[in-house]
């Protein structure tokens, strides 16, 4: 049996958004109070749905481009639906 290496990349970025990746909470990230800018999507409640940022992904998409990466036409992703304490 022959194997193929597959090697992916788990890229963290700070977005200058107006809001979160998944809720309309405030993206402040000079907000030095915590559980300040939370909501149930956001703590990830059982039974919440994120809505992805409209703003974030072209903000990601313009970033791609902007480093000559392959832009695809279609993705998906799915949310961790595992708690991390600094997951919120
Ligand atoms: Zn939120």
């Amino acid at each position: 049996m022959k194997y193929q290496p597959t090697i992916g990349l788990e890229i963290h970025v700070e977005l200058a958004t107006k809001s979160k990746m998944f809720c309309s909470c405030l993206n402040d990230p000079d907000e030095r109070h915590p559980n300040v800018n939370i909501c149930p999507v956001c703590l990830g409640h059982p039974g919440t749905l994120p809505v992805i940022n409209k703003e974030a992904v072209k903000k990601v998409i313009k970033t791609g481009i902007a480093l000559n990466c392959q832009i695809l036409e279609h993705s998906r992703f799915d949310r961790k639906n595992y708690f991390y304490p600094d997951l919120p």
